[in-house]
């Protein structure tokens, strides 16, 4: 099975497993017992943080180890609320993003019911600064929250500039890096007052995320309980998970610096070249020109509006299950959407209609898929036009 789905989850790297394996066979002690295995598991569990803390650029103080990047978000989230509700400021608004994760979404809509506003996107799939730009002019919420880049498109957002926004007005910022984390350079997302990652998204084990929040803020915690994490987070942290998501991550790091993803960006620009050229009428979701010194998208996204074969039923489940039979594994968009009936709310944030939103696949790969995969997915998609195309 040639696998394109690492956007929903990526394979544990082997240097993450080696690093698991060990961890588990060194430090079976609990970080907050007395005893010298529970400081050896503590130890271990420190410098996991320092080296988390070095990549992405902020003090080891102000990262909390989660369960992953959904807890992140509705602690980020939760934490917002809480405090503009203790400053008296029981209207205050948030402002989300049209195209973040439900792991944003949600939790806005829950921790401040209607009182959020969204950032709307260009067609492109990206956030409109100009909008957020105004909105700050007239409004001071309790929070903006932007994604580094978007898990259905792969396209870029313009973090670094909210931040620079928020930062001049006073305005807390969060971005969610779920996807950035392991693809791109993260140094510089530890500069974002809150933050939040996934180890599974780049080759680390399921269930450990990280959360950044600045030590001097008093935390609202989301989960109660011990006292772990600086009364951050309650719950007996995953040392050995920590580990290897920091060796997964140093890993892929070393792949970035090494040229890694301008290498495959080219591989990806092929694909889509191949596409185009044999498929009239498909469309790549978030083609904008890329910034001068940057690319637009993360090398290892492509997402599609397959060409309409005239059905009027939702044809994406079709090219998934054929393409699963043909071998490759592949996504119609967010895993967490799967099952969904409703469109993309990141599509039609672009301005897709629902009709093409309901045509959309997402392909992605990981640093170990090879150039050849690519190219036998193009292949595959070509036969399988041919095939559905109306006679
Ligand atoms: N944020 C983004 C952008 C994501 O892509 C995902 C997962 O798809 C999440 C948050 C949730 O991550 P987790 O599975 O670690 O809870």
């Amino acid at each position: 099975m040639l696998y394109f789905d690492h956007n929903a989850t990526s394979p544990l790297l082997p240097v993450a497993r080696a690093a698991w394996l060990e961890a588990t066979d060194q430090f079976p002690g609990n970080p907050s017992s007395q005893h010298r295995l529970g400081a050896r598991a503590d130890r271990a569990l420190e410098d996991a943080r320092q080296r988390l803390a070095t990549i992405l650029g902020c003090a080891a103080p102000d990262l909390v180890w989660t369960s992953g990047a959904t807890e992140s978000c509705n602690a980020v989230l939760c934490h917002a609320a809480a405090t503009a509700d203790a400053a008296g400021g029981a209207a205050a608004r948030v402002c989300v993003s049209a195209l973040e994760h439900p792991a944003v979404r949600e939790s806005a809509a829950r921790a401040f019911g209607g009182r959020v506003d969204l950032i709307p996107a260009t067609r492109d799939g990206t956030a409109d600064l100009g909008w957020l730009a105004d909105h700050l002019g007239r409004a001071r919420p309790a929070l903006v929250a932007l994604m580094a880049a978007n898990n259905e498109t792969g396209v870029l957002q313009p973090w670094r500039e909210a931040q620079a926004m928020c930062t001049a007005r006073g305005v807390p910022f969060f971005c969610d890096a779920t996807q950035w984390c392991g693809r791109l350079p993260a140094a510089g997302l530890g500069g974002c007052d809150f933050m939040a990652g996934s180890a599974h998204k780049f080759g680390g084990p399921r269930g450990l995320g990280f959360l950044k929040v600045p030590a001097a803020v008093a935390f609202t915690p989301w989960l109660v309980g011990g006292k772990q994490e600086a009364q951050r987070r309650a719950g007996t942290e995953n040392v050995p998970a920590a580990v290897a998501a920091v060796a997964a991550l140093a890993w892929c790091e070393e792949q970035i610096a090494a040229g890694g993803a301008e290498a495959r960006m080219a591989v990806r620009t092929r694909f889509e070249q191949q596409l185009a050229a044999a498929l009239p009428g498909l469309r790549i979701n978030g083609t904008v020109t890329p910034p001068p010194g940057g690319p637009a998208r993360l090398w290892n996204t492509v997402s599609v509006i397959v060409p309409d074969a005239g059905d009027a039923a939702d044809c994406r489940v079709r090219w998934v299950v054929k393409l699963d039979k043909a071998g490759f594994a592949v996504s119609t968009g967010s895993a967490c959407a799967s099952g969904s009936e409703a469109p993309s709310p990141v599509l039609t944030a672009m301005g897709l209609t629902a009709a093409e939103a309901a045509r959309a696949l997402r392909f992605s790969a990981g640093w170990l898929t090879p150039e050849s995969a690519w190219d036998e997915l193009a292949a595959a998609l070509i036969n399988l036009h041919r095939e559905l195309a109306p006679r």
